[in-house]
């Protein structure tokens, strides 16, 4: 069994909606189908959940809601007379928002909040059960509730609680046709709606393919396959060949350094349970994609994406024989905590250790705070921190003991005069990553496209 997420461009109008049920009808083993919101239907257009947010923000203030109730219901009402599926739905959903709104002042603000947000891939998913209904075939909606998703932690944080996998396993064990299945929320033990962080739909395809140990997890984007590089940077890679397969571990990497594609957290409960995840294209599904898995085929000394990490910063703690000093980094590393001060990487000379920030966890108004805390704490010689570096990741398993990649990265990086300042590889070779001024990057990952990829 395949299970295939849609996400919300793939549901913003009835055209859309129709190349979905095409997709699922054109494979028999497409059998749950896990649907975002409808998203935007052009650019400058509203996403279902933000105009739901926009309601439920409305009500909490006790104002007039009825234009933000009309542009919500108008989204799928558009949706449904398109597909010719009767007023029936649109009553229903108009019902369905209506409970919900009437919560407002019984519930905490973050729990009515996420009970609207939810509404979005709720009613989609009724919606498109009905349509898929229309066409003939045996389908059905189910929820979270009635399967057990039961949600842990913050409310539009929220993680699933790990007792859930047996309760959805067991509720998918023996169903006949075609489910469809609301991403992004699930039910707390209370039994209030909490959904996962946006773009939460990724993670709800992610747990159920995991549950049901589907063959493959599908998921379903606008883009062909995932790009060895960004073509809004690099404007050749488009006219290129997508990746058509790769490991987990370079999937990671890639994700970490900004590979908008896809969020390596959403994926984690498939890859815990090593189930392929194909990334797709609804508005082409005759492209295979691209494959995430285990291991693929590596040819040696090739390399699978660059991706570029903006908005870091080095903070560069220097101290004559630093490294006699036992516990030194220990305390660094303390201070950092105590500060609140997440880090990246650690690579260190002999006198000066550099720690690999990103600005978020370090910024301005923080920075003399800390550098004072460090300072008390480690009595250093010299302090500075440098700002505005990106760090750009060269990944692929390819790389593994083979002589020269990084030689001829700064090769590439040297002829285009773009200063490198700092390196770091991992012992595990399958990425190394280079700091250079944010200035440069794109320079930087043109220069190293055509090293590896030409
Ligand atoms: N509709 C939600 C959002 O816009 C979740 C999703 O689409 O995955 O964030």
């Amino acid at each position: 069994m395949k299970v295939c997420k849609f996400g919300g461009s793939s549901l913003a109008n009835a055209a859309q909606v129709n190349k979905v049920i095409e997709i699922v009808l054109a494979d028999p083993s497409r059998r749950l189908v896990v649907v975002s919101a409808p998203g935007k239907r052009h650019q400058g257009d509203t996403k279902v959940t933000d105009l739901l947010i926009e309601l439920a923000k409305t009500a909490m203030k006790g104002e007039n809601t009825d234009r933000q109730f009309g542009a919500v219901v108008e989204r799928y009402a558009e949706i449904a007379q398109q597909l010719r599926l009767g007023d029936e739905i649109i009553r229903q959903i108009e019902m369905d928002l209506m409970d919900r709104l009437a919560q407002v002042g019984k519930l905490t603000g973050p729990e009515f909040l996420d009970l609207l947000k939810a509404a979005g891939e709720d009613n989609c998913a009724r919606l498109v059960a009905v349509a898929f209904s229309a066409r003939g075939k045996k389908c059905r909606y189910a929820g979270p509730k009635e399967t057990g998703m039961v949600l842990t932690g913050e409310h539009g944080d929220a993680q699933l609680d790990p007792a859930s996998y047996d309760t959805l396993s067991r509720a998918f064990s023996n169903f006949e046709g075609i489910v469809v299945y609301p991403g992004f929320f699930g039910y707390t033990r209370e039994g209030k709606v909490a959904t996962f962080p946006r773009g939460g739909s990724d993670i709800t395809g992610s747990i159920l393919a995991a549950a049901v140990c589907a063959d493959v997890y599908e998921n379903f984007t606008d883009v062909d396959s995932v790009f060895p590089c960004d073509p809004r940077v690099v404007p050749e890679v488009a006219e290129g060949e997508g990746i058509p397969t790769m490991t987990y571990r370079e999937m990671r990497e890639l994700a970490y350094a900004g590979f908008g594609v896809f969020n390596d957290d959403a994926v984690i409960p498939a890859v815990k349970a090593r189930i392929p995840i194909n990334i797709r294209n609804t508005n082409h599904p005759g492209e295979p994609g691209t494959m995430i898995q285990q291991s693929r085929r590596v040819v040696p000394g090739t390399v699978v994406g660059i991706a570029a990490m903006d908005h870091c910063c080095n903070l560069v703690v220097e101290k004559y024989l630093m490294n006699r000093e036992i516990g030194f980094g220990r305390r660094l590393l303390t201070t950092l905590e105590n500060e609140g001060v997440s880090y990246e990487h650690m690579p260190s000379g002999v006198d000066s250790q550099c720690i690999i920030v990103k600005d978020m966890y370090l910024p301005r108004e923080k920075e003399s705070r800390v550098l004072a805390a460090i300072r008390r704490e480690l009595k250093p010689d010299y302090m500075s921190v440098e700002r505005d570096l990106t760090m750009v990741m060269v990944v692929g398993e390819g790389m593994c003991y083979t002589p020269g990649m990084l030689a001829k990265a700064c090769a590439a990086l040297a002829q285009e005069g773009i200063n490198i300042s700092m390196v770091n590889q991992a012992s595990n070779e399958v990425s190394f990553m280079i700091a250079i001024r944010s200035a440069d990057s794109d320079k930087a990952l043109r220069a190293l496209y055509r090293t590896f990829f030409k």
